[in-house]
């Protein structure tokens, strides 16, 4: 608060010394306001707000040191000043003693008056600066520990494990879900490194990629030395302010084993129900056929334009029930079976071979390239067909005749790296993280008449990455695709 708005009440019995105050603090620009006693300056201190009182120590009826002690404790916040004779100075050290600010001997100069007030009224100035500081600090403090104590409560009461850890993977919170669900070697784990508590080689990997390269990751664990339950671990790193500080990392273990057993239980009955049909599908597969060659008889030409079609619709029954039955051999595990070394070269060209007919009947033309000795990969030969003899066909399926469809094979001397390039329809941007989903169809108007069943090139990613390789993408709406697979070289 400014001086020249600060509000002052003198009080004193002594008229003199009254208007001389009065007089000199008005001049000075402060708002003041005098009392001739004890019991008018307590009225006027109830009346209105004050930020000093000047009061004489020695006066008839109420005196100095108890005006003092009723401002000390209905009004702490004014400052007070005694005034006091030569007769008076003990009662003044007592008032000094009670909290006043300062005391001025009768008579004063009007220098002196000044001076006192002003060093007052800014030590009072500075004194609520501070009190107001320390009651902002306090209450600052008090709501960040009300926030700590309800997000630890919350973290407790999670079912998932939570587990922070921080910048060098040393525990710093975790919940009771964690140790629960985990077996830790070591207990308690806080302040231990979570590396010697858990070892885990996914989990710490996820640990190591979210400190090293601030990456979220998610891995599932099937049972074993560290829980006998189904976990689904994600791990994200922890960053702060606007330059991403790297604080630690959390990680959430999430008990899916009923997941799982639904899961297998969900693929088991696909699987049976596949395998149940595929045998009736062949047959009547082959009936068709014994009745368009005319081997039982002759045909007219509009019943054979119908088994022509039922033929068609067979073929895309029977294309789905062996990628529901491919699908459901995947997900049993079944992925890297019969591991060799294997030459994707030769493996492309039975492919490219074998899809001759197809691209001829659409007026492809299909080229392979392959380059200078291309090293073998560790795969499963049955997989690996799968996934080069899908991308290609899938080449041929979205590109419109008379296009062209490039399989390339190179090595970068860690790995192979195989190219399948179209001409054809392309896959727009957005389109583009989606298809690799189980099911997913692009909807489009200019691939209505192609049939698939959207499982594709799931089933390939997930063969590729059983093979610790991985499948990229790039298109170009309406000009065309390249997919990309990288598999690691059998290192000889
Ligand atoms: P399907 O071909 O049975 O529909 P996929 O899983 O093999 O299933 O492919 C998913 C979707 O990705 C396809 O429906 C298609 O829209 C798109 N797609 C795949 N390969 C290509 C390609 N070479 N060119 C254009 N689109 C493609």
């Amino acid at each position: 608060m400014m001086n020249s708005t600060a509000t002052i009440l003198i009080i004193d019995d002594e008229t003199v010394v009254r208007n001389g105050c009065v007089r000199v603090l008005t001049r000075h620009g402060y708002a003041v306001y005098s009392a001739a006693s004890g019991a008018e300056g307590l009225k006027l201190l109830d009346e209105q707000n004050f930020d000093l009182v000047i009061t004489d120590i020695m006066m008839p009826g109420i005196d100095g040191l108890e005006v003092m002690r009723v401002i000390r404790q209905r009004w702490p916040h004014i400052a007070t000043i005694v005034i006091s004779g030569y007769s008076s100075v003990a009662k003044a050290v007592e008032a000094m003693k009670q909290g006043a600010a300062d005391f001025l001997p009768k008579p004063f100069l009007p220098e002196h008056l000044l001076i006192s007030v002003k060093k007052t009224l800014a030590s009072r100035n500075f004194e609520q600066e501070v009190f107001s500081l320390r009651t902002k600090a306090e209450n600052g403090l008090r709501e960040i520990l009300t926030e700590q104590s309800r997000i630890k409560a919350i973290i407790q009461c999670m079912e998932e494990g939570v587990v922070v850890t921080d910048r060098d993977g040393v525990v710093s919170l975790h919940n009771a879900a964690a140790t629960r669900m985990i077996r830790f070697q070591q207990e308690p784990l806080i302040d231990k490194n979570l590396f010697s508590c858990m070892k885990d080689p996914a989990v710490q990997q996820q640990i190591e990629r979210a400190l090293a390269e601030g990456l979220s990751s998610a891995v599932d664990l099937p049972p074993g030395e560290a829980s006998n339950r189904y976990l689904r671990s994600r791990c994200a790193p922890v960053m702060s302010g606007e330059d991403k500080n790297l604080l630690g990392t959390v990680t959430v273990f999430e008990d899916i084993t009923s997941l799982k057993a639904m899961d297998r239980m969900k693929s088991e009955f696909v699987a049976m129900v596949s395998h149940e049909l595929k045998a009736p599908l062949s047959t009547i597969q082959q009936m068709i056929y014994f009745l368009t060659d005319g081997s039982v008889g002759p045909i007219n030409d509009s019943q054979s334009k119908i088994l022509q079609r039922v033929q068609v619709r067979l073929d895309e029954l029977l294309d789905l029930v062996k990628n529901l039955l491919e699908l459901s051999r995947i997900e049993s595990g079944a992925v890297v079976y019969h591991l060799e070394p294997i030459f994707l070269g030769p493996l492309a060209t039975g492919c490219l071979a074998e899809l001759s007919i197809a691209a001829q009947t659409k007026q492809i033309e299909m080229t392979f390239f392959e380059g200078e000795t291309v090293p073998p990969v560790l795969g499963d030969k049955r997989n690996l067909d799968i996934v080069i003899k899908n991308l290609i066909g899938n080449a041929i399926k979205y590109t419109l005749p008379e296009g062209k469809v490039s399989v390339g094979l190179s090595s970068d001397g860690r790995n192979v790296i195989l190219k399948v390039r179209d001409t054809g329809i392309g896959i727009s941007e957005q389109e583009i993280p989606k298809i690799f989903d189980k099911f997913y169809r692009v909807k489009d108007e200019k691939m209505r008449w192609i049939t698939g069943s959207g499982l594709g090139l799931s089933i390939i990613k997930t063969i590729v990455e059983s093979h610790q390789g991985k499948i990229e993408v790039e298109s170009s709406y309406g000009v065309g695709t390249q997919f990309r697979v990288i598999l690691p070289c059998l290192q000889i």
